[in-house]
């Protein structure tokens, strides 16, 4: 009998183990990805990651179960808060960064790229009175905002400007703004708090119709021609970041409000023009991350074998 229950207590466990599936399981194993019984704001909490990570693609509107928490993200604390986490993260890297470029870069100039709508200045008095990205984005009266000039500062990013340039990096302004707006953005960077940056680049004649992330990147190449290395830089779209040369890291800012969906078009069209050309690998990393479904179509049809993954995806770990 007692060899009976040694037994027992042997096998039972095992076979409690054999009926375990050996995987976490999470309300989001519903079909679908999304679990039917989960709330908006769970739902809502992991379409904005999808988007920061860049998982979600292009994109063109706020899901409308999702407004409410765009809304209740940016007026409250979160978007403050997840900001602040970026500008320490950036800081501390920034410190390490140059302790390394003292000692191998020889004369380089250390520099930070920093892009300014949703980075440095919030717009957010603006899309506080447009539904907070929930409606097509209107170039005329966002320009009409531009030219009042008195977007605030966001407070972490502020900081972390300020901190940088206690440092001693040079503060490059890298913005989708074009020449035309020079004036207005200087006086509302300096309405902010904003002083002393390096250069401020604006988007001139000749960037017309060029994607973000070819206009930024052949201006990042130019600084680097001229002497600055690119420690860090900050945006809060991936287009400010993607594309080479890339600064030593790159830092996401959050924004849930709307994406540079427009750019994506362009994009493939400009990865299947260079397919392999190690220049062009930047464009096709950013197409690696933005292109949707139907993109990686048309680059399967054009290009039978390629190198490297169409897509890349964020998982939380
Ligand atoms: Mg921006």
């Amino acid at each position: 009998m007692r060899r009976l229950q040694f037994l027992l207590l042997l096998v039972l466990p095992l076979l409690a183990a054999a009926d375990a599936e050996p995987v976490l399981r999470t309300v989001t194993d519903a079909p679908g990805g999304v679990a039917s019984d989960s709330s908006d704001e769970l739902y809502c909490d992991g379409w904005r990651l999808s988007v920061e990570t860049g998982n979600a693609g292009p994109w063109r509107a706020i899901p409308s179960r999702c407004l409410g928490f765009v809304r209740a993200y940016m007026e409250g604390e979160r978007y403050a808060s997840d900001s602040a986490v970026a500008a320490a993260d950036s800081l501390a890297f920034a410190e390490q960064a140059l302790a390394l470029a003292s000692r191998e870069v020889g004369g380089a100039r250390p520099a930070w790229v920093f892009d300014i709508d949703e980075t440095l200045l919030s717009n957010a008095p603006y899309y506080a009175v447009n539904g907070w990205g929930s409606q097509e984005f209107n170039e005329t009266s966002f320009d009409e905002w531009v030219d009042v000039a008195e977007a605030p500062a966001l407070p972490s990013s502020l900081k972390l400007y300020k901190e940088l340039q206690g440092l001693g990096i040079h503060i490059i302004l890298l913005t989708g703004r074009s020449e035309f707006q020079r004036n207005v953005t200087q006086v509302n960077l300096s309405f902010a708090g904003y002083h002393s940056w390096e250069k401020l680049i604006l988007r001139q004649s000749p960037d017309i119709g060029k994607t973000a992330v070819q206009y930024k990147s052949e201006r990042r190449a130019a600084l680097e021609a001229e002497g600055f290395k690119i420690l860090g830089n900050s945006g809060d779209q991936w287009s400010d970041l993607l594309g080479l040369p890339m600064a030593t890291r790159s830092f996401k800012l959050p924004n849930p409000m709307w994406s540079a969906a427009a750019d994506v078009k362009r994009l493939v069209l400009l990865a299947l023009d260079s397919k392999r050309s190690e220049e062009h690998l930047g464009v096709f990393l950013a197409i690696v991350l933005l292109q949707g479904p139907g993109a990686r179509r048309e680059f399967d049809n054009r290009s039978a074998a390629t190198p490297w993954p169409l897509r890349s995806f964020n998982l939380v770990m």
